[in-house]
């Protein structure tokens, strides 16, 4: 192939943005000189791997925005720790139906039993898919929402929450709201409701909301919306975090 062909190929690839195959045009053209490729398989390969780096790119980038304090996913959880637990609906949930139906799934229980784990598993798996995913606590978010209404911005900080098809809330009700805080809530879940999705986790069992949010009709106006579209799921087995000193103390206890 002749120089000046290659470099333009590179130059037009590079203004295409097809990165990859401005960069490993030489390696292309010899794996189908190797394998005697012909036009159809040549193109076909050029087209697929560049789709799939961008493809990965978008991902990685996505993921990076996206707030997540880590990218783990349902592969990686130990269902046979939680028998409890409905593999299956969180199999499904997983399949990120959820997302394109634009319902919530709450994962409730006590700390350590893999609620944020599964949440940020079906984001991460919404992600993969191509929705747009965002990561808070609520205390976070009802912290940045107080900062932007106090300086006039609240409009464009509650789009931060409205806007991700999927938003992740995770800690409802670790820390009881006051009035005011309680209303930012509401008007964030209210403008999502049937808009995005929400993958709630708590600690808090949903009758004790009118506590956590300071006012009875409030929490029932949250749960309203909330749960019209919604999987609970109730986790309620032995914490997670403890199960490596739990078992190192058996065995010690086994050895004295
Ligand atoms: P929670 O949000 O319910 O307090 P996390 O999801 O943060 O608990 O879980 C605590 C830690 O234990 C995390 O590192 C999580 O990945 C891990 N974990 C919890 N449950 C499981 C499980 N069944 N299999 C594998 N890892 C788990
Ligand atoms: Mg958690």
């Amino acid at each position: 192939m002749s120089e000046l062909v290659t470099a333009r190929i590179r130059a037009t690839a590079a203004k295409l943005t097809l990165p990859h195959l401005a960069a490993s045009l030489g390696e292309f053209v010899s794996r189908a000189d190797d394998t005697q490729m012909g036009y159809l398989d040549f193109l076909d390969m050029v087209l697929a791997e560049e789709q799939a780096l961008k493809e990965e790119r978008r991902i990685r980038h996505a993921l990076r925005v996206s707030g997540m304090p880590h990218h783990k996913t349902v592969e990686d959880f130990d269902f046979s720790y939680q028998p409890g637990l409905d593999v299956r609906k969180v199999r499904d949930l997983a399949t990120v139906a959820y997302a394109e139906a634009r319902a919530n799934a709450a994962f409730l229980g006590p700390p350590g039993v893999g609620k944020t784990h599964l949440a940020v598993a079906l984001a991460v798996a919404a992600c993969r898919t191509g929705y747009s995913v965002y990561f808070a606590t609520m205390d976070d978010m009802v912290r940045q929402l107080k900062a932007a209404d106090a300086i006039g911005k609240l409009t464009s900080k509650l789009k931060v929450y409205t806007r991700p098809q999927v938003l992740v809330l995770d800690e409802v009700g670790y820390l009881p709201l006051a009035r005011e805080e309680a209303n930012l809530v509401f008007q964030v879940i209210s403008k999502r409701y049937e808009r995005g999705s929400i993958l709630l986790t708590s600690n808090k069992a949903f009758s004790e909301w009118g506590q956590v949010f300071g006012d009875e009709v409030l929490a029932t106006a949250i749960l309203d919306r909330l749960l019209h579209h919604c999987e609970v799921i109730a986790i309620n087995g032995p914490s997670y975090r403890l199960k490596n000193r739990m078992q190192a103390a058996e065995a010690e206890a086994a050895a004295g």
